[in-house]
């Protein structure tokens, strides 16, 4: 069996990672002329840390990265809403709660756990054709490789999606998102806490990513496609949250070059995602805002339950229907789940957020865990 995997990016790279394990060739291409992430931090919860154990691939995200062992919500002046059980759900996972790690680490890290002879960058996928005995990928550059099946894990704008399903536009949030990294010693960003500050139409997260090194995200509510200020990047983030509770406005002064900024999209949930030969891994199946911070969790647990299911079967059609039919429903709930956060961390009238930081304020624990452990709490199977 050779499964042919289009895109490089965490999704991809986990697959080919986890097929191996069930002894299953794969050929991973890139459209990019290296493997590359963009410089900032991606958190990693103990759903995707379990996975990764699974796969063989979680050694080393804490010696470059942070585990946090608190998390807060709190206003924008800085006031507690609520505290997150992690605790609780450290001693029930038995692993931290939530592994924050440097994106372009984490992937070169899935990158050295792959063949690199099965790792093909330049080449842009275009086009597939099945047959009866196989499929075909075309690419950009006129060649085609030939396999027993194909995974579009080409992100937010697949191509094998949109072979399969058509064009479409992805459905804006409604906020725009600023993400950066800087490097900040301060006693009110002690190492094992991570916190989110909520404001009128704006939010401020705030992860320690290993090294020294904080990653920080601010949204706001935005027009969608709105351009940078004139002043760049940073002045107009500063201008966003100059108000905002120390040390938040001292992050934003003290980050490094390259802040990036990402209007938040996802897409409308599919009820199926492949077809015949063909299916889709990551963000080209389901494309989640990053409210739950859950988009790259699932994209490495599609790829453990891939390989398991190519482990148990050896009819490539039937193996990718078993694939969807154990991911879908999960992937599609967090889409939802996600969605729906946001638009609560995104209100803008004083009197709403007013009413609902008196709810985050009293409601208990106990609710806050059980939604947090059904977030976390994932079936992905073992891997011989
Ligand atoms: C602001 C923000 C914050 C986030 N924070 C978190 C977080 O903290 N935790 C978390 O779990 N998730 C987070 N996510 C989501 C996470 O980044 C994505 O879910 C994850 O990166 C998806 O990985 P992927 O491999 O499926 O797709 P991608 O990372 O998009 O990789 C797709 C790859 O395919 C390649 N490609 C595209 N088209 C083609 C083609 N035609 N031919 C060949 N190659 C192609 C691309 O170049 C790319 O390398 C966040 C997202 C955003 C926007």
């Amino acid at each position: 069996m050779k499964v042919i995997i289009v895109g490089g990016g965490i999704g991809g790279l986990s697959a080919a990672i986890a097929l191996e394990r069930v002894g299953v060739q794969s050929a991973v291409f890139e459209q990019a002329d290296r493997l590359r992430e963009v410089g900032s931090g991606v958190t990693l919860w103990v759903n995707a840390t379990k996975a990764l154990r699974k796969m063989g691939a979680a050694d080393g995200l804490l010696a470059r990265g942070s585990a946090e062992a608190r998390f807060e919500v709190r206003n924008w002046r800085g006031d507690a809403l609520s505290a997150a059980p992690f605790a609780r759900i450290e001693s029930k996972f038995r692993a931290p709660a939530n592994i924050c790690v440097h994106r372009g680490e984490f992937l070169e890290q899935l990158a050295r756990l792959v063949d690199p002879a099965r790792i093909h960058c330049g080449a842009r996928c275009t086009g597939f054709d099945e047959d009866h005995a196989g499929v075909t990928v075309r690419f950009a550059n006129g060649s085609e490789e030939r396999g027993d099946a194909l995974v579009g894990a080409d992100g937010l704008h697949s191509v094998v999606r949109a072979l399969l399903h058509g064009e479409s536009k992805p459905r804006y949030a409604g906020y725009t998102c600023w993400r950066g990294l800087a490097q900040l010693a301060h006693k009110a960003l002690p190492t094992d806490l991570a916190y989110e500050a909520w404001g009128p139409g704006k939010r401020f997260s705030v992860h320690h990513c290993g090294l020294g090194r904080i990653f920080w995200f601010g949204t706001k509510n935005a027009p969608e496609g709105a351009a940078d200020a004139p002043g760049g990047r940073k002045a107009e983030v500063l201008a966003c949250f100059r108000d905002w509770v120390s040390p938040i406005p001292e992050l934003i002064e003290a980050s490094q070059e390259g802040i990036l900024r990402n209007d938040i999209v996802d897409r409308k949930p599919l009820t199926s995602w492949g077809r015949g030969r063909v299916t889709l891994l990551g963000d080209a199946a389901h494309p989640t805002t990053p409210n739950l911070g859950q988009g790259a969790c699932q994209a490495i647990e599609d790829a453990v339950t891939l390989a398991h299911c190519f482990g148990q079967g050896d009819n490539a059609q039937r193996i990718l229907r078993s694939y969807e039919s154990r991911r879908i429903p999960r992937t599609n709930a967090i889409t939802r789940q996600s969605l729906r956060l946001g638009m609560l961390g995104q209100l803008e009238n004083p009197l709403a957020c007013a009413l609902r930081d008196a709810i985050i304020r009293i409601t208990p624990s106990a609710i806050s865990l059980r939604f947090m452990e059904s977030i976390l709490r994932s079936d992905v199977p073992a891997l011989p």
